[in-house]
């Protein structure tokens, strides 16, 4: 059962919502300032905020900006003001969706269906177990193998590894990897990817004899292994 965060100061509003989506079958939980709505927020069993526009303590870009900081939970922002410019900062800042109050209650169910449905989508994608000839990488258990034989890897160079045998033989441009890989935690220079690549390369590529990433010229990297 999924759990939504309703962040909503206008009462009988945050009232409404608990009340449709409870009848829908979600757990509910609520908070009617930002602050308390973050907290709320990053706590693990969260699995979508609705987040007000307009509120005490904290704004709800605000919220956004700094839950994007350790989370990709879905967020779907609620606003009175029919604002554009609002919109734009909303999704810019890693918001899902946006809805404009009054809105449609079936509207809203649908779209949080959706944004639930895309994070499964994509947690089950990033457990699956990625194999390329005889390197295995398995997300459950956070090993690397080649031929069986255990590969031992940071973090930062199982994730990139990880994407790049997710996206075997596309090209992918330093700025893809450094915004998929390195995600909200660093605006950084694409020296950083080049250094990563190295990294993979000097522990796979070279004791094994093989090739797994090739370099394409001016615009970046492709996984060619397997
Ligand atoms: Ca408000």
């Amino acid at each position: 059962m999924s759990r939504i965060l309703i962040v909503e100061d206008e009462r009988k509003i945050a009232r409404t919502l608990e009340l449709e989506l409870t009848h829908e079958g979600y757990e509910v939980d609520t908070a009617g300032d930002g602050r308390t709505g973050l907290e709320k927020a990053l706590q693990e069993d969260v699995d979508l905020v609705l987040l007000d526009l307009m509120l005490p303590e904290l704004s709800g870009i605000e919220v956004c900006r700094r839950l994007r900081r350790e989370s990709d939970k879905p967020v779907i922002m609620l606003t009175a003001k029919d604002d554009v410019s609002d919109k734009v900062m909303g999704l810019d800042i890693g918001a899902d969706d946006y809805m404009t109050k009054p809105f449609a209650i079936e509207e809203l169910l649908a779209r949080i269906r959706v944004a639930l449905k895309k994070r499964q989508g994509r947690e089950e994608k990033q457990s699956a177990v990625l194999q390329a000839g005889k390197l295995v990488l398995d997300p459950q258990s956070y090993t690397v193998t080649f031929d069986g034989e255990n590969v031992a890897l940071t973090k930062k160079e199982f994730d990139l590894l990880q994407y790049l045998m997710a996206h075997k033989g596309q090209v992918l441009s330093r700025d893809n990897l450094l915004e998929n890989v390195w995600e909200y935690e660093f605006a950084g220079d694409s020296n950083t990817v080049d250094v990563y690549i190295s990294y993979l390369r000097h522990k796979i590529d070279q004791p094994y004899n093989i090739t797994t990433i090739q370099t394409v010229r001016a615009v970046g990297y492709k996984f060619i292994y397997g």
